[in-house]
């Protein structure tokens, strides 16, 4: 499946916060789904609307992403 990238530096991996700091990796596919990526992680409680880029320091929305490499 084609995952979306970070407009900055292009990989495919964020992390997303909980209340408590805690974050999840994910990525996020072209239908704009937040996925973590070990699927036994749960979202619960996670911002997903906030996506923190693994590679550099972009923060944003996963409708910010884009799909070019
Ligand atoms: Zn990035």
């Amino acid at each position: 499946m084609k995952k979306m990238n970070c407009p900055q530096c292009k990989i495919n991996r964020f992390r997303v916060l909980n209340e408590a700091g805690e974050a999840v990796v994910v990525t996020v596919n072209e239908q704009y789904e937040v996925i973590p990526v070990h699927p036994e992680e749960s979202l619960e409680g996670f911002d997903i609307n906030v996506l923190h880029c693994l590679g550099c320091s972009w923060v944003g929305s996963p409708r910010s992403l884009t799909s070019k490499h």
